[in-house]
């Protein structure tokens, strides 16, 4: 007897949960699992991490498309496109689908993810954009596919994403903040100032304490902001990039808990009912919901370990997940933070390298020897070194000072990312924790292709950063090891015996 579990909701979190289902399962002791996924896009899943860079113009919206899951005869796979999960009842302990299918669970997870928020109630009208799909980046795009005045309103860390991307596109931007300072929930104040000046050199104009009042027309035609002190702002288009909400439309319907997000316990089950859990965006476990990817992860794999009956960290070969580190993705300003917010934490000892002449700001926190938080803006190097070393956790001098004059000696990342020179325990894929290590054995394994690497490893799925590093040491690989009669992987995509996929119904559509 299969044990039934309903996702709804098919985007990276749940993608997430599949395909460590799929590993666990693999093991013969594992429960057998009937899986069925319901999906409201029409896509694959993709990686939404990367809009923002298809906006800057350095990736591809055809190669978004995240690995498929990993397979095992332990679980069959049904998978729904292009369908929306409407009900949840939880009695019959059945989801109904918008096209009136009905799907028997005895776990439904919860996975919907959360949706981009508008900056005034009525401004859903024309000439006014947000980036949460694939379908907005495609709009956003042809939206500004000549120079154009583009007001952003948000001065987070996707409004700035967009932003830059839509300067590196040509376009005038003016960026709009209530707040006093950009990236408020990650920059203190004066590091704040370095990137504004380096965002100013680049050619992108933010306003701050800019409370947007209301959009003006002629006729159909977006021509300007307003702002409630006065000001007003021509632009042609304005992107919204003010946060998001959870979607928790079904657990509503469903009479569950939902404040914020829909409300689980540790162990991301609701209070009302052990039998639905939630993960990722759409959930608010006690610590509070984040809108960032790798705690939304943490939850997946905890989830799936959950539901095979692997509880405890020492089961699994999971990565550590580094949720406080933030980075952002945006052509022209290098900005990396390290811990819970602004603030360094009270109990360690802080040292701040501000030079902003030279658009440089550098603070590190250093207790018991760890770094404990730090933020560099303008200084990729550095930034490197203190992420290597927060998330090694490898002890450190004591006076902060040091990490700023050199390079760490030891825990450093690869001062270089030729492959023959970076050491095997370097981290290639900070998302996921793969090392250099993980990509030789991969691809030893015979996994030469990025994909199949991707698929083994899950480097170059989350933020994507790693991707060149990633393909260098393929490179170097295919040299030094080439091609020869090498033994299937374990968990083959190119292997769908392996999987039942019972039905799939929308249109299962490539991204183009
Ligand atoms: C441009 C951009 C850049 C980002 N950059 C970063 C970053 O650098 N770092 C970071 O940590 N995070 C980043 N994020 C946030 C990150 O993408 C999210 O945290 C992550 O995607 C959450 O995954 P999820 O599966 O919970 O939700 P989602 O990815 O939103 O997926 C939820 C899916 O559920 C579907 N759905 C909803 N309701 C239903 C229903 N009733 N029935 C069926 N399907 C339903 C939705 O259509 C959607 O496909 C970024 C987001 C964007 C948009």
């Amino acid at each position: 007897m299969r044990t039934r579990i309903v996702v709804v909701g098919h985007g990276m979190v749940a993608a997430r949960l599949l395909d460590e289902l799929g590993r666990l399962t693999a093991d013969r002791s594992a429960p057998l699992l009937d899986v069925t996924v319901i999906g409201a896009e029409p896509h694959r899943p993709y990686n939404r991490l990367l809009l923002s860079e298809v906006i800057a113009g350095r990736a591809d919206l055809g190669r978004l498309t995240l690995p498929a899951p990993a397979v095992s005869s332990g679980m069959t796979l049904r998978v729904l496109r292009g369908t929306y999960a409407t009900d949840l009842d939880r009695k019959r302990r059945v989801v109904t689908c918008d096209d009136g299918s009905e799907f028997a669970y005895d776990t439904v997870v919860l996975a919907t993810g959360a949706a981009a928020r508008l900056p005034l109630p009525d401004a859903a009208g024309q000439g006014v954009r947000v980036l949460r799909t694939i379908d907005d980046c495609r709009e956003l795009l042809a939206a500004c596919s000549y120079p154009r005045r583009v007001t952003v309103v948000g001065a987070g860390l996707l409004g700035l994403e967009i932003a830059c991307g839509l300067s590196a596109r040509g376009a005038g931007v003016h960026v709009l903040h209530r707040g006093g300072q950009v990236m408020d929930r990650q920059l203190p104040v004066e590091a704040a100032k370095v990137a504004r000046a380096t965002l100013a050199d680049t050619g992108i104009e933010v306003l701050t304490d800019a409370d947007l009042e209301s959009l003006r027309y002629d006729g159909d035609q977006l021509v300007g902001v307003r702002l409630r002190d006065g000001r007003a702002i021509p632009s042609d288009l304005v992107v919204a990039s003010v946060g998001v909400a959870a979607r928790t439309e079904i657990a509503v319907q469903a009479g569950l808990p939902v404040r914020t997000g829909i409300i689980v316990t540790d162990a991301l089950r609701s209070p009302a009912d052990p039998r639905v859990a939630a993960i990722g965006d759409c959930a608010e476990p006690p610590s509070g919901c984040t809108g960032l990817l790798a705690p939304g992860w943490a939850q997946a794999d905890q989830l799936a370990r959950e539901l095979v009956g692997r509880r405890g960290a020492e089961d699994t070969a999971s990565p550590r997940h580094t949720s406080a580190v933030v980075k952002l993705k945006a052509v022209g300003v290098d900005v990396v933070t390290i811990g819970d917010g602004p603030e360094p934490p009270a109990h360690a000892r802080t040292v701040t390298l501000s030079d902003p002449e030279g658009r440089r700001h550098v603070q590190v926190s250093v207790f018991e020897q760890r770094v404990v938080a730090a933020c560099c803006v303008g200084a990729k190097r550095v930034a490197a070194d203190l992420t290597a070393a927060y998330e090694r956790q490898t002890p450190v001098p004591d006076d902060p000072a040091l990490l700023l004059l050199d390079a760490l000696p030891s825990a450093t990342v690869p001062a270089t990312d030729d492959p023959t020179t970076m050491p095997s325990r370097a981290t290639v894929c900070r998302c996921n924790g793969v090392t250099k290590k993980d990509i030789v054995d991969a691809h030893l394994a015979g996994s030469r292709e990025l994909s199949d690497v991707a698929a083994r490893t899950r480097a170059t799925t989350g933020c994507g950063g790693c991707t060149e590093v990633v393909c260098g040491l393929l490179a170097w690989m295919d040299d030094v090891s080439p091609a020869k009669d090498v033994a299937q992987p374990k968990h083959s995509r190119n292997d769908p015996g392996n999987i039942a996929l019972v039905a799939s119904s929308g249109t299962d559509k490539e991204i183009t």
